[in-house]
């Protein structure tokens, strides 16, 4: 067990970072922030800020002699970054979910191993490919980055020949895979964490609707069949199993024809987990905190059903508004710019648990 007034080095600054600064706060942990970016929203929730790039080197040993254990709370940071990191102090959770989680070809690959299903999908790295690859997946499809794709950027929906023509043309870079289209009637995401003991916990799946790409509301408990709720909870555990995972997990699901299939997982705290914060006595960023210091985990059993709506660009704006709502439960991150489809904060709303 991490000793309290240990130090938590976390690598990004963002609004996920902010909050897992204030859930280790509440543990009597300190957290020193690493992010390339000026006045971060994790930065004015921390004991210690390092700005500097992920390539200053002299700052990283600065920074990981600094603290007891690492972590992060975005999936791009470059791997030498990582590996000098890891050199001086230990980064939970391992490399090995993150080297597949940010690869979209090797997240399908280990997926499909573990006999989960996903959307239909091959690698594309050339003219050639793709256009073998729409012949055998067929449309609609989604042209994706392999790497450093998030909110449904890197994407591209095809929908029709004109556009495969038009992207034959033009296509120049290696590196993606082409998805089939997932007729799904409901997106769900279940939150789970494990400690070095083994020990496993899930957050009920809650239920997400997307704009734009971007998430914009979860809502608990998903309105889905229990079974279906079970081997949701089941199926994460046999992934945080397979990776001998440390910490929080976020698996994204689309739920078909009464089947699960498994979209991404994310290998940190998740914005479809902001429910949590209060909804259940212990939420994602304290269980993720706990998980990462080897801690025992806490029970994530969940108390109100809750709606999280993001607060995206100028949602901001209504904040006063949303709170005349004694039961909306604001959670601001300080971001100075507001910029559309910007996440720039989100409201739990709770109602009884029938
Ligand atoms: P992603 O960044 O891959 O999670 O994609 C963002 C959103 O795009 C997802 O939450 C879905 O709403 C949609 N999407 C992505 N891939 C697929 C797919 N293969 N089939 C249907 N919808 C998808």
């Amino acid at each position: 067990m991490l000793p309290i007034g240990s130090t938590i080095g976390i690598l990004g600054g963002g609004q996920l970072g902010r909050m897992l600064s204030v859930a280790a706060a509440q543990l009597g942990f300190k957290c020193h922030v690493y992010e390339p970016e000026k006045n971060p929203p994790a930065g004015e929730t921390s004991a210690i800020l390092t700005t500097a790039l992920y390539t200053d080197y002299t700052a990283l040993e600065k920074f990981a002699k600094s603290v007891d254990v690492v972590t992060f709370e975005f999936e791009n940071i470059p791997s030498k970054t990582l590996d000098y990191i890891e050199s001086i102090v230990e980064i939970f959770p391992d490399r090995k979910a993150l080297k597949i989680s940010q690869d979209r070809l090797f997240e399908k690959n280990f997926l499909t191993k573990l006999g989960l299903e996903t959307a239909p999908y091959l690698k594309v790295d050339d003219v050639t490919e793709f256009k073998d690859a729409v012949k055998k997946i067929g449309t609609p499809a989604i042209l994706k980055t392999r790497t450093m794709g998030y909110d449904g950027k890197g994407q591209v929906k095809i929908t029709n020949e004109d556009q495969v023509k038009q992207i034959s043309k033009t296509f120049k870079t290696s590196n993606h895979i082409l998805e089939g289209l997932v007729d799904f009637t409901k997106e769900i995401s279940v939150i789970s964490v494990r400690n070095s003991k083994g020990e496993i916990s899930c957050f009920d799946p809650g239920e997400n609707l997307h704009e734009n790409g971007v998430l914009k509301t979860t809502t608990i408990p998903a309105q889905i069949p229990r079974a279906l709720i079970t081997d949701a909870i089941l199926l994460a555990s046999k992934i945080l199993t397979a990776l001998d995972y440390i910490g929080v997990l976020g698996v994204e699901l689309f739920i078909s024809k009464g089947k699960l299939i498994v979209n991404e997982i994310a290998p940190r705290v998740h914005n479809s987990g902001h429910w949590t914060q209060n909804g259940c006595v212990i939420d994602q960023f304290e269980q993720h905190i706990r998980a990462i210091s080897g801690w025992p985990l806490g029970d994530g059993v969940r108390y109100m059903n809750v709606t999280m709506e993001n607060l995206l660009g100028n949602d901001i704006l209504n904040t006063e508004i949303i709170s005349q709502d004694a039961r909306a439960a604001i959670h601001l991150y300080g971001k100075k710019e507001t910029r559309p489809g910007r996440k720039m904060g989100h409201v739990n709303r709770l109602f009884p648990k029938n």
